[in-house]
């Protein structure tokens, strides 16, 4: 047996089957490339999924990681570290958000997000204004709340009963926001790009026709950055694209840069909804973790941004001139590759792994999600072979 198929025959004996796994074990990687147990190549376009914000063991963050490792690794959050701090600090600083609640999963900072909403408007107005309006085609995590607060009829199987009080309304379409609008709802939920749902932005005219109606019924404003936030969109967070002051943004993927960390970001109406006791988490604001992510955000000055923005470009237009391409979505490095009729995304993936890159899908597209710090050396390998996925198809 391969030390693959050891591998493979193991995790298929012993993990639950909840993934579909490409039949590759990834053993090593730097930067943008790594390698599988067989010595073979990949260029990584996937970054575990908008995760490793700068690659594979970058020297900087892997410093801070094991320093802090070799310092204190946990303590509870009955006592003030360091590193947590740190970080939050510096998300507040670079976004204007005033307090920040450090969780370990995007779920899970959603899940903080609709509770804060919901106390927000209980304080203020009493019982029976508690409906989150969230998008058509969202996707905002895998627990039984934040399934619920998925916009997709998929995710809304076995799983009964679901927790009450959401409701979804098209995208881009604000009548339909408007007559949803009514004095049961506390918030309104959404991402500025659905990436589960198919890299899919949303309008800029929209979002700030949204945030004004917001504003003007006292209805919370929630920004779900899980994916968008951290650099990946050319701003450190994609709200900042945007005319608009959000009440609440969650984050998580790409903060720890590889560990599990994500967050919830308060603004001035909800600073101080929760109070000691409303909510907590025995891992948040982990020191490893936020040692990691307070050098990941010490990075992204707005060179590194401009750059990510750069990138994203030049990937796009390289794309553009493809066989079978139909257009490319998205802001920075977080793109959807729109196919000709006929043309399969998940075709393209599984050819593209034998070709050595690693990309991902989104409904029909194929997405791209690189490292931020990915060389152009490493761009034009990885997508010298979605191109000759692409030719052979
Ligand atoms: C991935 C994702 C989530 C869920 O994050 P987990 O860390 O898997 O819980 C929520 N919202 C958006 C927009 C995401 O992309």
């Amino acid at each position: 047996m391969s030390e693959f198929e050891k591998i493979k025959s193991q995790d298929d004996s012993y993990v639950a089957h909840t993934y579909g796994r490409f039949p590759v074990a990834i053993k090593q990687g730097k930067g943008a490339t790594c390698f599988d147990f067989d010595g073979k190549k990949y260029i990584d376009f996937s970054s575990g999924i908008g995760v490793n914000s700068l690659g594979f063991c970058d020297e900087g963050w892997v410093n801070a990681v094991t320093q802090q490792l070799n310092t204190l690794q946990h303590i509870s959050n009955l006592y003030y570290t360091e590193p947590c701090s740190v970080a939050a600090k510096l998300l507040c600083e670079n976004t204007g958000m005033k307090k920040v609640f450090f969780s370990n999963s995007g779920a899970e900072s959603n899940e903080g997000a609709i509770k804060c909403a919901r106390k927000y408007s209980y304080t203020k107005y009493g019982n029976g204004r508690s409906k989150v309006i969230t998008l058509v085609n969202s996707f905002h995590g895998r627990t039984v709340t934040t399934l619920a607060a998925t916009g997709q009829d998929v995710f809304h199987n076995f799983f009964y009963p679901f927790t009450e009080g959401f409701e979804f309304v098209p995208a881009n379409d604000i009548e339909a926001l408007k007559n949803a609008l009514d004095d049961t709802v506390c918030a309104v939920m959404m991402e500025l790009i659905q990436g589960e749902g198919g890299v899919m932005p949303l309008d800029k005219i929209y979002v700030e026709q949204v945030s004004e109606l917001c504003k003007n019924n006292d209805i919370l404003l929630i920004i779900d950055e899980v994916q968008t936030g951290v650099g990946r969109t050319g701003k450190l967070f994609a709200f900042q694209h945007f005319d608009i002051k959000p009440d609440i943004v969650t984050t998580a993927k790409g903060l720890g840069g590889g560990l599990p960390l994500g967050c919830v970001m308060f603004g001035e109406k909800t600073e101080n909804t929760f109070v000691p006791g409303d909510h907590a988490t025995t891992f948040g604001g982990n020191p490893v973790a936020t040692a990691g992510a307070g050098y990941i955000l010490g990075k992204m000055d707005n060179d590194f941004l401009n750059e990510v923005g750069r990138k994203g470009e030049y990937i796009k237009q390289k794309i553009l001139k493809m066989p079978y391409v139909e257009g490319v979505d998205g802001m920075g490095m977080m793109l959807g590759v729109r196919l000709e009729d006929g043309i399969k995304a998940a075709d393209i993936v599984k050819k593209g792994i034998e070709f050595g890159v690693l990309a991902l899908t989104a409904k029909i597209k194929i997405r791209l999600l690189p490292p931020l710090t990915i060389s152009y050396e490493e761009i034009d390998e990885g997508l010298a072979a979605i191109e000759k996925a692409l030719k052979e198809i």
